[in-house]
C-alpha cells in the first residue's frame, strides 16, 4: 500500500477533474449532517450516503458513543464537537450509527479482560456497560451472538437518549429544527435498519437510563465516604 502515490493520484485525477468544486469548497463549510459512527474502517458516512466533501460532519470513536451530559466526561471531544456542529454548523440530523460485527460493542461484553490488556479502551467502553448487563439481566437464554447484536442496536438508539441530555440538542429538537435517528448498518448484507428517538427500543432505554443513574449515584456516595 503506497500511500504517497494514492494522495498524488488524489491531486492529478480527483482534485484536477473537479476543481471548481475544491475552489468553492474551501470559502466554507455547510454540513447537512453530524454522523456520529464507530470509527472501524468499514463504516464510511460518505459511501453510506453517496456524500461530497463538505456534507457530512463526523465524530467517530471506539462503539460510536456520547458521554452522557451528568456523567463525569474526561473526553469532552466528542461533546465539543457535537456543540460545534449543531451551535456553528446548524445541521439539520444528527445520525447515530451501530454496525454489525462491532469489535466494540463485542470488547464491552469481555469488558474485565479489555480493563487489563486496554486500560484507555476499557474505560471508555465502559459508559456502554449497563446496555450490556441489562441484555443479559433481561434475556438469559439467549444465543450469545444474538446478544451482541441486540447490544449493538441498543447502543446506537441509547446515544439519542445520552445526545438529549444536552440543552443544546433537545431544544432544537424539540422545535423540530433537529432530526435525531440511529442507524444499524449490516456489513455483510449493506441493509440499513432505522430507529427514531421514540422507537421500539424506548422503553428499554428508560429502563438502562434508570439503572445507570442508580449506579452513578452509588459511585458518588462511595466516593464521599472514602
Ligand atoms: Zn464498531
Amino acid at each position: 500500500m503506497d500511500l504517497k502515490k494514492r494522495i498524488e493520484k488524489f491531486k492529478e485525477l480527483e482534485y484536477e477533474f473537479n476543481k471548481d468544486f475544491y475552489m468553492k469548497l474551501k470559502e466554507e463549510q455547510t454540513p447537512h449532517t453530524l454522523f456520529i459512527g464507530c470509527s472501524d474502517s468499514r463504516v464510511d458516512a460518505e459511501t453510506l450516503f453517496q456524500a461530497t466533501a463538505g456534507e457530512i460532519f463526523q465524530v467517530r470513536n471506539i462503539a460510536n458513543i456520547v458521554p452522557r451530559e451528568e456523567e463525569p466526561d474526561t473526553h469532552p471531544s466528542v461533546v465539543s464537537a457535537i456543540e460545534y456542529a449543531v451551535e456553528i454548523l446548524q445541521v439539520k440530523n444528527i445520525i447515530v450509527c451501530g454496525h454489525s460485527n462491532c469489535g466494540g460493542c463485542a470488547a464491552i461484553r469481555k469488558l474485565e479482560m479489555y480493563k487489563e490488556k486496554l486500560p484507555y479502551t476499557g474505560e471508555w467502553l465502559s459508559q456502554s456497560i449497563s446496555i450490556s448487563d441489562y441484555i443479559d439481566y433481561t434475556y438469559p437464554e439467549m444465543k450469545e451472538e444474538d446478544k451482541l447484536i441486540m447490544l449493538e442496536k441498543l447502543n446506537a438508539v441509547q446515544q439519542l437518549d445520552n445526545l438529549m441530555t444536552y440543552n443544546f440538542v433537545n431544544q432544537k429538537f424539540a422545535t423540530g429544527e433537529l432530526n435525531l435517528q440511529a442507524y444499524y448498518y449490516d456489513i455483510g448484507t449493506g441493509s440499513i435498519s432505522v430507529y427514531d428517538y421514540d422507537s421500539v427500543f424506548s422503553d428499554m432505554i428508560q429502563e438502562i437510563t434508570s439503572s445507570r443513574k442508580l449506579f452513578i449515584d452509588q459511585e458518588k456516595k462511595e466516593s464521599l465516604l472514602n
